[in-house]
């Protein structure tokens, strides 16, 4: 929709909020994320805008972030939650203050450039296209990238709106990371036949999917605690828990607000560990101790179906040595300081850009 809306401003010779203002003089759009979909919108006039983007009307990736969840099977329960597994923008008024995930090259074409919905999926971490890391920031000013901001004279897409340099590709988006790479373009097929196989059974799309964030959890428990039993797990399978794992994710954010060098180093992982048997798995588990009742993390939290087949396994619980358990009661633990720290650092940058741009009108 953002692509749409932009695009067809853009080919009138229009600044987006112009457009969106003589078409909906009562509808504040751009401070909504209109990639959700709208329901304002009549098919009329989404058909104009179809033809005025100059793009098909056959589009084989669903048009709206809502047709996604429903899609993966994610409820949603108000209008302005949060959809799983897709890239929140964070609006304030007009400005987003997480910038519009990209490929500069797949942008480079101009008048045919289009944003694709895929690239706000939070498992889509690469153009593959041209094997690039997705940016959402300009290179030359930092700015986080917002197409619904430009000016009519910036013409396409590929431009920032503040510096209004072209965009252009910074020279990290060239590492890619192949195990990461490797799990996108998994989770790219099993969305696609909305189906996948994983533990030597077929699941639904919807089910891996929530494996996947099972695992996310399982490693952040352990780099917590990687001398506790599910960092001793994740050693057993080969990981090293090292500083340099320490850092990932540093912010404690869900997995959907994470950047996208945090969710690269977090998938790689997870890509490793889906690649575990579930025979590997009974035994890791019997090394270290983890049984059924290891996995009660909290009083609602469900083991998914997914993993079943090694959670049903597993002994109810494993008998304890009667060793003193040493448990730090009231004060804050270090690790939680230090994320909130990271988390106000990251406010406080996202405040500095949102400033940036009222200084600049
Ligand atoms: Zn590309
Ligand atoms: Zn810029």
């Amino acid at each position: 929709m953002t692509s749409w809306l932009v695009r067809a401003s853009l080919n009138q010779g229009c600044d987006p909020l112009t457009f969106t203002q003589y078409y909906w003089p009562d509808y504040r759009l751009w401070t909504q994320d209109v990639d959700r979909g709208f329901s304002q919108v009549n098919s009329d006039i989404q058909h104009d805008i179809e033809i005025m983007a100059r793009i098909d009307t056959e589009v084989d990736v669903p048009a709206t972030l809502i047709i996604f969840a429903d899609n993966l099977g994610a409820e949603i329960k108000t209008q302005a939650a949060p959809i799983a597994w897709t890239q929140p923008l964070s609006k304030r008024n007009r400005t987003s203050q997480i910038g519009y995930p990209h490929c500069p090259e797949c942008l480079e074409v101009g008048k045919n450039a289009y944003l694709k919905l895929s690239w706000r999926y939070s498992w889509v971490m690469y153009c593959t296209e041209h094997y690039l890391k997705l940016q959402s920031q300009c290179i030359y000013c930092d700015q986080p990238y917002q197409p619904q901001m430009l000016q009519a004279q910036a013409r396409y897409l590929n431009r920032c709106h503040y510096c209004e340099q072209k965009l252009a590709v910074a020279a990290v988006s060239e590492i890619v990371h192949l195990l990461a790479y490797n799990f996108q373009q998994w989770a790219e097929q099993v969305w696609n036949v909305r189906q996948g196989w994983i533990l030597e059974q077929q699941v639904s799309a919807g089910e891996w999917f929530n494996l996947v964030l099972f695992y996310v959890r399982l490693i952040r428990r352990a780099i917590k605690r990687p001398n506790h039993m599910f960092g001793l797990l994740l050693t057993y399978f080969g990981f090293k828990l090292d500083d340099e794992i320490l850092e990932t994710g540093a912010t404690g954010l869900a997995l959907d607000l994470l950047s996208i060098d945090d969710r690269v180093e977090l998938f790689k992982r997870v890509y490793h560990l889906l690649e575990i048997s579930p025979e590997q798995w009974l035994d890791g588990c019997a090394e270290c101790g983890v049984s059924q009742n290891s996995f009660k993390w909290h009083k609602e939290f469900q083991v998914p179906a997914a993993f079943m087949p090694v959670f049903l396994q597993l002994p109810q619980k494993t008998k304890r040595s009667p060793q003193k358990q040493i448990q730090t009661i009231n004060p804050k633990s270090s690790e939680a300081v230090k994320q909130s720290w990271a988390r106000l650092q990251r406010k406080i940058k996202i405040r500095e850009f949102y400033e940036q741009n009222l200084i600049r009108k």
